[in-house]
């Protein structure tokens, strides 16, 4: 699942506790989301309890990389000198196919291309030695 990244990545994410699990998961080329174990419920991002039960029992449950973008914005000016380049952009919230949504890129497609309901499937992009950032491209 490589695909050349079309877009440059300014930030990278600080990398400790369950951030730094989900994207360990990524940099072994696995989407793991965390599900609850009590009733199944996904969430994203990360944090201790179950929005749906309070349970306080998890997993972190594979996903098989395929989605549709849910929504998006289009950025024309950079608030974050750091993406000053990379505009326009669009950030892109993907729904997985098992439920969970992430906040990502979507590649190789010009942000007024988009639509919703896109079918998507992911990539991932290594852009550190530490960091692996799961991104997706359009199917098709
Ligand atoms: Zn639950």
């Amino acid at each position: 699942m490589k695909t050349e990244s079309k877009t440059q990545t300014v930030r990278l994410p600080i990398l400790h506790g369950y951030t730094k699990e989900f994207y360990d998961w990524c940099r072994q080329q696995e989407l793991r989301f965390q599900r609850c174990q009590k009733c199944g419920a996904w969430r994203h991002p990360p944090r201790p309890m179950c929005h749906s039960c309070h349970s306080l029992q998890w997993e972190w449950a594979p996903t098989k990389g395929k989605g549709k973008v849910y929504c998006w914005t289009t950025v024309h000016q950079a608030l974050d000198p750091a993406f000053a380049e990379a505009v326009p952009y669009a950030a892109v919230v993907v729904e997985l196919d098992e439920g969970p949504r992430l906040a990502t890129w979507v590649t190789g497609i010009l942000p007024d291309d988009l639509q919703i309901g896109m079918p998507v499937e992911l990539w991932f992009d290594d852009v550190s030695d530490e960091v692996t950032l799961p991104k997706f491209k359009r199917v098709g």
